[in-house]
């Protein structure tokens, strides 16, 4: 470092350094995370524009999120004042995309004003599809022709390059026939979808030199953040485009790869050196974000997975606190653990803005927004709806409140075809008008019109059988447990299958919430009491300004850091997902294993990691075995406490017994004396829980003996 160094290179280490300053040529930095990767892409920005490198109009640089671009945007500005006017290639890859796109929309065929569909649209349009092409919606559902479109547009591929292999995935063969058939209508309509952002700009790329010529000679410098998640059709831009100055630099870690479910594919960063001959390969090294203990942690977990690049870790911090692992007893027990242990940060003077809480799944944020809600903790929800916003908790909701206050018209009118039941708009009109000109509720008259002539003899059947429905649920109400009453309704109204039907990781999210709703419920003493307390939660919108607690999932966690973080949730079955146990193999283990390492990798002083021996779904208590990540934490980086003395230990001790416990269980062996008893597995068969009816005793002494009266309960 030199006192006449710009300001943008003061402060960074000797391979950030290389990585700004080696602007020509291909660049690949490959690091850990808290490496400061992104910080070294935001100066090599800075000192582009600096030194004139470039315009900013002739850098492209991609971020993963939009609030990370307008980070980058806002640091860059405050490194070179203002040499930045605008920025018009800072951005994502589908707000680049969307940006080209309106730029050469004629060559596709579209006109520059076409609009971006959203999935609601779009299942609408694939729907209307399957129907003309006399298929059978609920046995081909529109959902997953969408999963499958959206795949194939990640990879790259447009309706021509299929191959019968792909097309068979849907339909018996039909899948590229309705996906061409789609693209047709969307270029009809003037629209897109999120996929097409990218897919028609690869195709205009491709197949018009003198676009591509003019993209490629316009962008001088390419950047890329956070690589190792690019998707193919990504990929392809990105090689098509570098090709004349060949400044391309992208970072990234193989070890923080989490989209592969997206389509997101690692091996992109091997293909890196093969297709840019002579890349610089640059490495950090040096951690600025965590404690070593926080970074031993992280390291001792991702350890154990296999085929990976390899990196060095480690950083000048002073030790700080171990990494804390609690083990509770069950999801209330451990949001009112966060909670109180968030109250003494602030108490202790720290800002809450610097807190996070990281989830696997979308449904876990709902027992710690209703807990921060009772104790008036301001929080917000990242990347995502606050729990009882979400679409199908709404829609849960409405027929919860039709079924409670038949008056509620708003709620009729959102579930009166939901799931469709072929009601057409003119007969819902007809209940409309029926109901105004009455003074009635749209639920009573919905009844009424049946002793009318006015409906076809589909929307009679229709409206007959939602109004018999409505009327047995309620009677139902009167003594059937509100959980049970809510999981019936769902089930018989035909909601739950709506979303069971489609195979989709979005829809198997939307049933987990569905899940979570039913165990919320619990909670309350009637229905009445549970939706007044939905009310409250939805009012409870904070104030702005006004430091808040963030929850969030690990994916929408990525590049980010706060002071502390709470991991919770870590327990099999949960995290890993029963999903990638039940059919990942291993890789999808591995995926997991890495979202673990982003996870603990976000924290920069104070990591707690959290498990509950106990969850309540419908009603049954299942017993829960803390995560295999936890067991793979490194002793001496680690502190463990535990609400139920000793268990944790015992636990500890009996995991790390032998390397792969879960390889004898998956194969039925069973044998050892061991972990399996004290965590309550059942050899051979469900080893991630273990259902048992009647709430388990509180005073318990250890995890074991938590375990063994359980049992006691079980239905097996
Ligand atoms: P991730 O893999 O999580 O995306 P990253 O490699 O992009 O992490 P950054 O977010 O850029 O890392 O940096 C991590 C932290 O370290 C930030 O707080 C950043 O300001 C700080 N940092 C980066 N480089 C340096 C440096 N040379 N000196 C001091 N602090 C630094
Ligand atoms: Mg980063």
């Amino acid at each position: 470092p030199s006192p006449d160094d710009p300001p943008y290179l003061s402060g960074l280490n000797a391979p950030q350094r290389e990585a700004v300053l080696t602007t020509e040529g291909p660049v690949l930095v490959l690091a850990g995370a808290g490496t400061g990767k992104t910080a070294a892409l935001t100066a090599r920005l800075a000192h582009l524009l600096f030194t004139k490198r470039a315009w900013p109009s002739e850098i492209l640089s991609v971020t993963f999120t939009n609030k990370a671009a307008r980070e980058m945007r806002h640091r860059v500005g405050r490194l070179v004042g203002d040499v930045v006017e605008g920025m018009p290639w800072l951005g994502t890859f589908h707000a680049i995309g969307a940006k080209m796109l309106r730029r050469h929309a004629e060559l596709v065929g579209l006109q520059s004003n076409f609009t971006i569909l959203d999935t609601d649209d779009q299942l609408r349009l694939l729907k209307q599809l399957i129907t003309a092409a006399d298929l059978d919606e609920k046995r081909w559902p529109a959902r997953a022709l969408g999963g499958l479109i959206d795949g194939w547009k990640n990879k790259g591929l447009t309706p021509a390059d299929l191959d019968a292999g792909e097309s068979e995935l849907y339909a018996n063969g039909r899948g590229k026939e309705l996906y061409a058939a789609y693209q047709a209508r969307l270029i009809a309509l003037n629209a897109c979808d999120f996929g097409d952002l990218l897919l028609h700009m690869l195709v205009i790329l491709k197949r018009d030199r003198e676009v591509l010529k003019m993209y490629q000679e316009r962008f001088k410098y390419i950047m890329v953040d956070e690589y190792q998640d690019t998707n193919s059709v990504q990929y392809l831009w990105l090689r098509l485009l570098a090709q004349e100055h060949k400044n391309i630099c992208c970072v990234g870690d193989d070890d923080q790869s989490i989209y592969s479910w997206r389509g997101a594919q690692v091996e992109n960063i091997l293909k890196f050196e093969k297709d840019f001959p002579g890349a610089a390969i640059i490495r950090l090294e040096q951690n600025y974000r965590s404690t070593p203990h926080i970074l031993a942690a992280a390291s001792g977990v991702i350890a154990n997975n296999s085929g990976r690049l390899g990196k060095t870790l480690w950083t000048d911090e002073p030790d700080g606190e171990k990494v804390k692992v609690i083990g509770v007893w069950d999801g209330p027990e451990e949001a009112r653990r966060v909670g109180e242990e968030i109250e003494s940060c602030q108490r202790a003077g720290k800002s809450i803005d610097d807190i996070a809480i990281l989830v696997r799944a979308q449904h876990q944020t709902r027992e710690f927004e209703d807990r921060f809600i009772s104790i008036g903790m301001p929080y917000r929800i990242v990347g995502g709806f606050r729990f009882y916003e979400r679409a199908e908790i709404r829609d849960a909701l409405a027929y919860l409140r039709v079924v409670a206050q038949p008056a509620d018209d708003l709620a009729f009118e959102r579930i009166v075809n939901v799931p469709k039941r072929g009601l057409g708009d003119k007969a819902v009109q007809k209940v409309h008008q029926l109901a105004r000109a009455e003074g009635i509720p749209l639920a009573t008259a919905a009844a009424r019109i049946l002793d009318t002539d006015e409906l076809t003899p589909q929307a009679r059947r229709a409206f007959g059988n939602l109004v018999g429905d409505m009327a047995r649920w309620r009677a139902l109400a009167n003594d059937t447990p509100h959980p049970e009453l809510a999981r019936q309704i769902l089930d018989e109204s035909g909601y739950t299958a709506m979303w069971q039907v489609e195979k989709s990781a979005e829809a198997a999210g939307r049933l987990e919430n569905l899940t979570e709703l039913v165990r919320a419920m619990e909670e309350y003493e009637s229905l009445t009491a549970f939706l007044e307390h939905v009310s409250l939660v939805m009012d409870n919108e904070a104030a702005a300004e006004e430091a808040k607690v963030t929850i969030m999932t690990i994916h929408a966690a990525k590049g980010l850091e706060y002071d502390t973080v709470f991991l919770v949730g870590w327990e099999e079955g949960l995290f890993p997902s029963q999903r990638s146990l039940d059919e990942g193999g291993l890789a999808s283990l591995e995926e997991e294993r890495r979202l673990a390492y982003v996870a603990i990798t976000r924290a920069r002083r104070r990591a707690v990691i959290i498990h509950a021996a106990n969850r309540r779904i419908y009603g049954q208590w299942t017993s829960s075995i803390p995560s295999r990540f936890v067991g793979e934490l490194p002793d001496a980086h680690t502190e463990s406490e535990s609400s139920m003395s000793g268990g944790e230990s015992l636990w500890r001790a009996n995991w790390s017994e032998r390397a792969d416990p879960f390889a004898d269980v998956a194969r039925g062996t069973g044998r050892g004396p061991g972990w399996q008893r004290a965590a309550g597995v059942n050899p051979g068969g469900s080893f991630t829980s273990r259902t048992f009816t009647r709430e388990p005793s509180r005073v318990v002494e250890s995890r074991a003996s938590a375990v063994s009266i359980g049992n006691k309960g079980r239905s097996d």
